[in-house]
């Protein structure tokens, strides 16, 4: 048994992961300040004597007695960490700062979640970790991008000088039950989109491929991760599986029974052309790969959007979401 510190942890992957890591029987604190993730994803733990909720924004320090810590705390769609770029910045550079240092005083073991958009609009096709990117430093998905490169330097800076016992993963595109009605990425937009018999809306000529991973496999991947003795990272985390976004409407059209259309809309500025992982690494480190094939994965998370549309009131959640849409941000 072990306390573990999950930032971020009421959000779409941190809820997977705070629910993991009580199962296995450790004591959990899930430190969130509600931007994106909303308590509905951890509701059904809150009675359990093993886990426990702090409202806090980690641009501000905190001090907690803890053995490990799961960084995950960042929004991570487009629309949202566009929303207050600034603060984006912030939660990557001063939240790491303040993590890191928690981690460095209590000598907690620290994992930072990073991602795939380190590698920008990659050159190298799938993307190993061994390639240092290609990321505009002053575009619109910068505060992300270069707050997340940032992120990881700090993790290495602090290993290397104050000895901290540090983690990277890069995260590629995942996707599952609980992603926010008005997350704005591909997966929840496309499968709302069909659902309610709206157009899909892809961006560009949708020929931009992406690689999808499904939560639980993402989850697994990081835990082991965690755990493992010996290895710092970075290492990629993902589905290898690649596909366009032309390829992910049509299945979603097809799945769902959906009369939805296509529509095109503009691309937005620097969206990556190609993604996806080269898991080499994680294979021979972690033995780990996903096992949820996407029309699985998507299977899931259709229901699960199925029953949420069909039985919450999520018409002010849908009407944000439209507004979003149609004025472009994001986009
Ligand atoms: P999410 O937006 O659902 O979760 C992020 C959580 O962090 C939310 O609960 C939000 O309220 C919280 N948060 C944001 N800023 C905060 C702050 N300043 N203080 C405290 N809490 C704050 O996104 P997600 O998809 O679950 O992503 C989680 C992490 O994984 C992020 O760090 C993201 O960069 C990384 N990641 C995700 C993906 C993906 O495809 N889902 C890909 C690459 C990396
Ligand atoms: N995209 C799209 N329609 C949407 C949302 C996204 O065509 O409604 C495209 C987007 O332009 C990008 C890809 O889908 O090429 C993945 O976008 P997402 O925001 O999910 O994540 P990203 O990998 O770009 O961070």
């Amino acid at each position: 048994m072990k306390r573990v510190l999950v930032t971020g942890g009421a959000g779409f992957i941190g809820s997977y992961l705070c629910e993991r890591l009580v199962e296995q029987g450790n004591e959990v604190i899930c430190l969130d300040n509600f931007f994106t993730g909303s308590k509905e994803n951890i509701i059904h733990l809150m009675d359990n004597h093993r886990f426990e909720l702090i409202r806090h924004d980690i641009t501000l320090p905190i001090y907690l007695e803890i053995d490990r810590i799961f960084h995950f705390a960042c929004p991570a769609s487009p629309v949202h960490y566009q929303y207050n770029p600034v603060k984006t910045v912030k939660t990557n550079v001063m939240g790491t700062i303040n993590m890191i240092g928690m981690a460095k005083r209590v000598k907690a073991r620290f994992l930072q979640a990073s991602t795939s958009e380190v590698y920008g609009d990659p050159q190298v096709h799938p993307q190993p970790e061994s390639y240092w990117g290609h990321v505009n430093p002053i575009g619109l998905r910068s505060c992300y991008d270069e707050g997340k490169r940032v992120a990881e330097t700090l993790t290495m800076d602090y290993h290397r000088k104050d000895k901290v016992d540090v983690k990277i993963i890069r995260i590629f595109n995942t996707y599952g039950p609980r992603m926010a009605l008005n997350d704005g990425r591909v997966v929840s937009n496309f499968i709302i989109q069909a659902l309610t018999g709206q157009d899909i809306t892809i961006y560009g000529e949708g020929r931009q491929t992406r690689s999808f991973c499904y939560v639980d496999d993402l989850v697994e991947g990081a835990l082991r991760m965690m755990e493992a003795e010996n290895f710092i990272g970075p290492v990629n985390l993902g589905n290898p599986e690649e596909f366009t976004m032309l390829e992910l409407a049509e299945t979603v059209i097809r799945l769902t029974g959906s009369r939805s259309q296509i529509r095109h809309l503009p691309l937005p500025a620097d969206d990556p052309t190609q993604r996806c992982p080269d898991i080499a690494l994680a294979r021979e480190k972690l033995d780990w790969q996903p096992a949820i094939r996407l029309e699985e994965g998507l299977g899931r998370t259709i229901a699960y959007f199925d029953e949420v549309l069909s039985t919450k009131d999520v018409l002010d959640d849908l009407k944000r979401w439209e507004y979003l849409q149609s004025n472009g941000v994001g986009v």
